[in-house]
């Protein structure tokens, strides 16, 4: 049976390429696992939040994952919850808290669904102490015409979990993944701001304060002013004992889209002044304010949440983000670096963040012991001529570069950074020798 397709415009995040393509949005198992597709490639899609496009592309169909947002089993005792794949961290989150549990590793915005924080490995507020999402999937179901429906996990299939996780849908649909909570020891946090004076100090003062706290990360004003680029403060937080929370229900949040993102046909940010006024401004506010705040587990999991504004600001053009984690060793010359190279080229850059990593890379994951920086900057035809400067210092940094954060990084950049490139390619065609899922992330790394 073939499932009705129709066509649409996708976008990815970050605003860089999109395509129509034709799209499906099965609403029960027997329509995701019947439909044929119609003999094309294919590729699941959950929030559509990702700034590459990991989620469509110009071959095939993509599966939109939305109705599959049920919660499958909970027992709290256990900390273990089963949920389908379309479930969003919000949803997540406004299940478990009441039971006093929580899952630690959370990306920035709550309608991101677990399906694409199991296939992008993600990140969330304090890396070196809770590592990526595979550290909390404890089991994926997961769905491939050729095999069925199989469970994954690190006793079964163990080599197809590895795969799947950080494995950019490219194994095939997740239906559902079991997850391992923790405790919650509240659900209200304190957040204490360090100013810092550069990207050196808050590198840092980060790497003290992610021991000890529950998160940490800094923002740094970005914009090529010699006199200001660097300085910005360090955010970290831990639990206030005994605050949790009986009340259900994620809080309310601005509900952003890729497609709605790109809505202004022109940057708001519009060249140095504008980004210079508002950096000043955010900094100025940020200083008036109590060093030392209380703050909801919400708003700590999700600060973009009531912040989209920024992102719609950056129009139809769009942003380009550039992540990348450089080991430990390296990161206060590659910093040092970055800054020399912001501001003699001057590229219009407008903020930075840094968070410090604990992990072990394997295959294409976005994952080892290091420093994790972020840039954002307008997309403009002077950052597309920045970014290869980048990529040659991330390489001479021994770093690799976040895969689903930039839909313009090029396949041969990844070949280069990432020492299992060849180990994955290989290891998912001997998987599924007919390529059935696909995307134009996986066309333009050669996947
Ligand atoms: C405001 C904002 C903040 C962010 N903060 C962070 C952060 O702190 N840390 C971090 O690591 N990332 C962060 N991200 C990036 C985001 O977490 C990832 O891009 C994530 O993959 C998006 O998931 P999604 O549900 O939107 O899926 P999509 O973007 O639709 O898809 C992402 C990938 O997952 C695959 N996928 C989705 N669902 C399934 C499924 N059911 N089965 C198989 N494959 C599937 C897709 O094929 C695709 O390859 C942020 C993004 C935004 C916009």
């Amino acid at each position: 049976m073939t499932h009705s397709m129709a066509e649409k415009v996708y976008v990815s995040f970050d605003g860089g390429y999109s395509i129509k393509t034709q799209y499906q949005q099965p609403d029960r198992y027997r329509m995701l696992v019947d439909a044929d597709a119609g003999g094309y490639a294919r590729i699941a899609r959950g929030g559509g939040y990702s700034y590459a496009a990991a989620s469509f592309g110009a071959e095939g169909v993509t599966q939109e994952m939305g109705s599959f947002n049920r919660v499958i089993r909970f027992v709290p005792q256990e900390r273990l919850i089963e949920v389908e794949a379309g479930i969003t961290l919000g949803d997540l989150i406004g299940i478990t808290m009441p039971q006093g549990l929580w899952l630690p590793v959370v990306p920035g915005y709550p309608g991101i669904m677990v399906g694409g924080c199991i296939a992008a490995n993600v990140h969330g507020k304090n890396p070196a102490r809770n590592g990526a999402f595979i550290n909390f999937v404890e089991e994926i179901a997961l769905f491939h015409p050729a095999n069925g429906v199989t469970r994954v996990s690190r006793s079964a299939n163990p080599h197809v979990f590895e795969l799947t996780c950080g494995g950019y849908g490219l194994t095939g649909v997740i239906l559902s993944a079991t997850l391992r909570l923790e405790t919650l020891p509240g659900s209200q946090l304190t957040r204490q701001r360090t100013a810092v004076g550069s990207l050196v100090e808050a590198a840092r003062v980060l790497r003290e304060l992610s021991d000890t706290n529950a998160f940490a990360y800094t923002f740094a004003d970005a914009v090529p002013a010699a006199r200001t680029f660097g300085r910005g403060f360090v955010y970290s937080g831990d639990f206030v004992p005994g605050s949790v929370s009986r009340k259900g229900g994620a809080d309310t949040y601005q509900k952003m889209t890729s497609e709605k993102r790109a809505l202004l046909p022109v940057s708001a940010w519009q060249g140095g002044l504008i980004s210079r006024m508002f950096n000043t401004a955010y900094w100025t506010m940020e200083a008036m304010l109590p060093a030392r705040q209380q703050i909801t587990l919400f708003a700590s999991l999700f600060p973009f949440a009531k912040k989209t504004i920024y992102f719609y600001l950056f129009g139809k053009r769009g942003l380009a983000e550039y992540q990348t984690l450089v080991p430990l060793d390296q990161a206060e010359g590659f910093l040092q670096e970055l800054q020399r190279l912001i501001l003699k080229k001057r590229p219009p850059a407008l903020m930075m963040s840094l968070k410090a990593f604990r992990g072990r890379q394997k295959y294409l994951r976005f994952e080892r012991d290091g420093i994790c920086t972020t840039l954002n900057l307008i997309r403009s035809a002077s950052t597309l001529e920045f970014l290869p400067l980048l990529d040659e210092l991330v390489i001479a940094s021994g770093g690799i570069p976040h895969i689903i954060k930039d839909s313009r990084l090029p396949g041969e950049m990844v070949r280069r950074s990432y020492p299992e490139y060849e180990a994955f390619r290989q290891a998912l065609h001997d998987y599924d020798p007919a390529r059935l899922y696909r995307s134009e992330l996986s066309q333009r790394l050669g996947l």
